[in-house]
Parts: C-alpha cells; sequence; structure tokens
C-alpha cells in the first residue's frame, strides 16, 4: 500500500538542496513517488506533526560486531589497540558471536537514523543473519579479512552465497589493509571486482607508523603503493586515508575512488586529522563511517558529520571550508555514490525510500533559522524519531519494528564480552 508522510519539512538535498515546508511525500513500495506540497491523496498516512523528513545516513564504513568491544583499550594508539587489544580479543570470537554484536550495532544504527551500513568483519555470514533480522541495507565485506585468507574466485564465490540471503544485502569486497594483507589479495579482488561489477574497499594511510612501514617496504606512500597494484581502476572506498599527501591527493583525483572518513576513531586513536577540505576541493568524492565501536566509541552520524565539518574549520582556521550541506551530503548522497547508487540519498521522485524522521519540537532544534546547520551542528541521534528503509518501518518513537528481542541481544552481548574477556 501507498505511504503518505504528511505536514513534513522536507530536507531533500536535491541538487538546488530545496527545503519543503509544509511538504509531502509518497511512497510506493520501495521507491518515492511524490515529494511536493501537501495535496490530496490516498494510503497509510503518516503524520510528521511538522518535523523534519531527510534522507537516511550511508555509513561507509564500519565494524559491525565490534559493538561487542565498546571502550576497550581506551587511551591506547592505533597500534597498540589494534595489535594488543584487538587481535587477541577477535582470536577468541566463537561461530555465533558475531551475529549477536552485529545486531547490537544494527538496533544503534537504526535508532540512529542509519539506513545503510558497509560493513567488514569476521563471520560475514553472521552479519547477513543480524541484516535479515534487522531490516537495515547492508554491503557486507568478504575477501581478506585478517589477511590469512586465500583469496581466488572460487574463495569468493562462496563467500557471495553464503551473505546473499536477502535483496538488501550486497556484497563488498574487502582487503583489511596494505600491513595485514599482501598483493595477492589485492589483485584478486581486482580482478573479481572487474568480473562482477562490485566494489572494493580498504583501510589507507590511517596512522604515520602505516606509512613509515609501507614506505621502508616499497619506496611508495600507501595511497601511491595501491595505485601501482591497480586497487583504483574500478569504484573503490578508501577507509582513513588521514595522512594523504599533496601527491596522494592528485592520484586520488584521477580515479572513480571515494574516501571514506572516520572523524571520530581518527581521534580516539590518536591517528590524526583527514584532508577532507583538499579532497573536496580536488572533487574527489568524500563519505563518512563511524569504524568500529571499539573504536568511536559509538554508531552516531550526527557526531562524525559535525566533526567532519568542524575539524576543518578548526584546523584550517577558516570557518567556511566545508558547509554544513557538504557534510550532509557526505554522510547521505555521497555514500550511497561510492556504494554505486545512482537512485539513493536524496528525497526526490524515483529514489529509494530510505528516510528517517527528526523531531524539531526538543529544545536544541529550536528555533530553525538554519535547518541545515541545526541538522550539523545542533541535532542529537536522538532526536530520531522514525526510520524507513526501502519503503518499510523499522524503527518509529523508541520501538525497533524488526521482531529483534533487544533485551536479548544485550545479555548475549554481556555473556560473549565475560567470556572473551574472563
Ligand atoms: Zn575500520
Amino acid at each position: 500500500m501507498k505511504k503518505i508522510i504528511k505536514n513534513a519539512i522536507i530536507v531533500t538535498l536535491d541538487k538546488e538542496n530545496t527545503i519543503i515546508r509544509n511538504g509531502q511525500l509518497e511512497i510506493q513500495d520501495n521507491i518515492i513517488t511524490y515529494v511536493g506540497e501537501m495535496r490530496d491523496s490516498k494510503g497509510q498516512i503518516i503524520d510528521a506533526g511538522g518535523n523534519i523528513i531527510m534522507p537516511g545516513f550511508v555509513n561507509t564504513h564500519c565494524h559491525l560486531a565490534m559493538t561487542l568491544f565498546r571502550g576497550y583499550a581506551e587511551n591506547s594508539n592505533f597500534n597498540n589497540w589494534w595489535y594488543d587489544y584487538m587481535r587477541p580479543l577477535e582470536d577468541k570470537i566463537e561461530l555465533g558471536d558475531c551475529y549477536y554484536g552485529a545486531t547490537l550495532g544494527i538496533l544503534e544504527l537504526l535508532k540512529n537514523g542509519v539506513t545503510t551500513v558497509a560493513d567488514f568483519y569476521l563471520h560475514p555470514e553472521e552479519t547477513a543473519r543480524a541484516v535479515n533480522d534487522t531490516g537495515i541495507r547492508a554491503h557486507i565485506g568478504i575477501g581478506a579479512i585478517t589477511g590469512r585468507e586465500v583469496v581466488g574466485e572460487e574463495y569468493l564465490d562462496g563467500e557471495v552465497e553464503k551473505i546473499s540471503i536477502n535483496p538488501l544485502i550486497k556484497p563488498i569486497l574487502y582487503a583489511h589493509s596494505l600491513y595485514s594483507c599482501d598483493e595477492s589479495h589485492f589483485q584478486e579482488l581486482n580482478k573479481y571486482a572487474a568480473k562482477h561489477h562490485l566494489v572494493k574497499s580498504t583501510h589507507v594511510s590511517e596512522t604515520l607508523t602505516e606509512v613509515g612501514t609501507i614506505d621502508q617496504k616499497t619506496g611508495m606512500t600507501p595511497i601511491a603503493y595501491l595505485e601501482s597494484l591497480g586497487f583504483y581502476d574500478t569504484p573503490s572506498v578508501l577507509a582513513h586515508c588521514v595522512h594523504a599527501d599533496v601527491g596522494d591527493i592528485e592520484i586520488l583525483a584521477k580515479y572513480p575512488v571515494t574516501v571514506a572518513t572516520n572523524p571520530s576513531s581518527n581521534l580516539i586513536l590518536g591517528s590524526g586529522i583527514a584532508p577532507l577540505y583538499s579532497f573536496v576541493k580536488h572533487n574527489i568524492n568524500v563519505s563518512i563511517g563511524t569504524d568500529g565501536a571499539a573504536s568511536n566509541n559509538n554508531l552516531n552520524m550526527f557526531k562524525e558529520m559535525y566533526l567532519a565539518d568542524n575539524l576543518q574549520a578548526g584546523v584550517l582556521n577558516q570557518a567556511q571550508a566545508l558547509t554544513t550541506v557538504d557534510s550532509l551530503k557526505m554522510a547521505t548522497l555521497r555514500g550511497a555514490v561510492a556504494l554505486g547508487y545512482d537512485n539513493l540519498g536524496r528525497l526526490e521522485k524515483g529514489y529509494l525510500a530510505d528516510i528517517i524522521m527528526i523531531d524539531i519540537s526538543k529544545p536544541n532544534m529550536q528555533p530553525l533559522n538554519d535547518i541545515h546547520s541545526n541538522l550539523v551542528n545542533a541535532c542529537e541521534s536522538n532526536n530520531v524519531v522514525m526510520t524507513i528503509v526501502d519503503g518499510n518501518i523499522v524503527y518509529d518513537h523508541g520501538e525497533w519494528k524488526c521482531g529483534v528481542d533487544y533485551q536479548d541481544i544485550v545479555d548475549h552481548c554481556n555473556r560473549i564480552i565475560n567470556r572473551i574477556d574472563g
């Protein structure tokens, strides 16, 4: 049945950044069929009560099941965090654990207005089950997850089959990083991506240590080394790129790549601040990710948008370096483009119906002098009151609509971490 959202302030994020006050949006199945002024129409009415609706967030870099390790290894730099804490913890993960961690992560995302996530973690088939049980749109990472896998066509075919259990799931090809994988991992993913038209991703240029290690090994920066491996020849999402230098930025500008920035994670682990302003000036697509909750420590795109925008203003002494609309689009439309969509990330006729509703009655959202600014600089994830994915209401005023027992998921997660840490 058609869904009709009435009486809404519609933040379209279309080409003109149109905002429609007292607007109406209609959904047939999973597609937006009308965006405009209020009109008579028959269907299931959703009264927005004057609240804002906008495109759902596209989180382009996440490790959902790392919610299990939220709050671990605080005040650790990346290398200490990764080698001394995360890897030993991950060695104790058993089959079944990641389902609960991933489900907890997805419930947090849906509550916070994220409608699409690109994930990469151990046991991707368990993440697929979590996606299937919760209703988010997901790109699930397969490939060289630990760097110990032998990645070839047969292996990847099998992984694709394991995760393809729901039409909202698509594969994304991952090699963890240049320091944990070898050249053959990247080359095998290049071949598979070209053959099957899949997006690839990796962590790159996250820390100065990584830059030094790759320089010693190859005489190149990590970004230049990936170019030499042909990784940018097909669409790729590059997580972090904190230490991209001028030459790196010139390289990236030549290819169909996206930088997925993760500002909170880079601050918490003492990694640095990515040069987003330079990427944007060079017309490089920039999207936003939360990274995992073990290094963030929550999955909140409002915080990431705020940091993406305002860190540039701060480090460059230039308040107008990025605009609030730039930041909103990095968190929505540009993320959708990164993952290969041309019909996601805007509220526009013909686009996929991934929509969130923001309560404007709370003090932090009033008055509405500049709606885009309120969304980036004032809004909190608790202002999200409804999340719609693919035309379905999956979160509504404090309740997830997927039938998952939240307390059961939390209890399982606590039992798992007690076992692992015990
Ligand atoms: Zn990551």
